[in-house]
């Protein structure tokens, strides 16, 4: 378990990471049971949140965007290494504890935390202005298990200096996210994951390092989003939304062929096997085949 140091230092000290003993006090302090509903799994192994930072490859260069805080055992963490941490929780309880927290264990980096009491899915650039917060570099999070992707993708599209993410999510949604086209687990949100850049996992993290253990192992993602002026495709709001559309439904219905599932898309399977043919892609085959730059070509995207 790590401690305050005491001794006087030469430069900043390091946070004091919650282990198990401070998070059974935390949450009892705040009388919190934590809540499914929320995803509240909370880390209390150091070694764990030191290891996701090493994987987001995080640097003092960095603004990062917390989802999720919850009793701050990654935050700590991430204001040892980071520039600053923008975390957005959505239990008033865990917000309001949390820069308490972090200027009893992080008192040299307290100054670095900016908090937002919000729900993931609707936060915006404006939110962050309006608090004070920088533009976030990378997201890093633990994210809450049952709106991991849609917060992982809002997030991607909705801050576009977001260049590099370390998400913890469950082994299977890791594993789906990072899938390649042509596996059994390749779906809609490898396609759109990979909109953005590079999607690998990172790692297997088993259920012993929180509390309480879910019933199902975790799986660190890291997406490298594509360098300015390299990407292959626009990453913009408009190339999303020509593009995301035929993802949806070439999976909807992913037994049927690209033309019978993409038949309602383009109005008749006539006009879906016209714009595959134009697109280079064989009618008859399903949207598991297809990788993103696919999808792209047959949105009609030209770069
Ligand atoms: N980061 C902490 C850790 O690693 O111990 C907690 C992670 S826990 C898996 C998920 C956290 O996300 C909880 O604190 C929960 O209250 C919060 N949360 C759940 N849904 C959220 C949402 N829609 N927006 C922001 N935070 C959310």
């Amino acid at each position: 378990m790590d401690t305050p140091q005491e001794k006087p230092h030469a430069g900043p000290r390091p946070a004091a990471l919650l282990g198990p003993v401070e998070i059974r006090q935390l949450a009892e302090e705040l009388d919190i049971t934590p809540t499914k509903k929320l995803g509240q799994n909370f880390v209390h192994d150091p070694n764990t949140v030191r290891r996701i930072v090493s994987a987001a490859a995080a640097t003092d260069g960095d603004d990062v965007i917390e989802v999720g805080p919850g009793l701050g055992s990654l935050t700590l963490a991430l204001l040892d290494t980071v520039r600053s941490v923008t975390a957005v929780e959505i239990d008033p309880r865990l917000a309001e504890r949390l820069p308490r927290t972090v200027a009893d264990r992080a008192p040299d980096h307290a100054d670095r935390l900016n908090l937002l009491r919000q729900d993931a899915l609707t936060v915006l650039p404006a939110d962050l202005r309006a608090a004070g917060a920088p533009e976030p570099t990378a997201l890093v999070a633990n994210l809450p298990y049952n709106v991991s992707v849609p917060v992982l993708l809002h997030l991607l599209a909705e801050f576009p200096t977001i260049t590099r993410v370390l998400v913890m999510v469950q082994a299977e949604v890791a594993d789906r996210l990072a899938a390649a086209p042509g596996s059994k687990i390749y779906g809609v949100p490898s396609v759109k994951a990979a909109f953005y850049g590079t999607v690998r996992r990172a790692g297997s993290i088993g259920k012993n390092v929180f509390w309480p253990a879910p019933k199902i192992d975790s799986g660190l993602v890291r997406i490298d989003r594509f360098p300015g002026g390299e990407e292959p495709w626009p990453i913009d709001a408009r190339t999303r939304a020509a593009v995301f559309p035929l993802v949806d439904a070439a999976f909807a219905q992913r037994r049927k062929t690209l033309r019978a599932a993409l038949s309602g898309h383009y109005g008749s399977g006539a006009a879906a096997e016209d714009a595959l043919r134009a697109a280079h892609i064989d009618p008859g085959l399903r949207g598991e085949k297809l990788g993103v730059a696919d999808f792209v070509r047959l949105a009609g995207v030209v770069r």
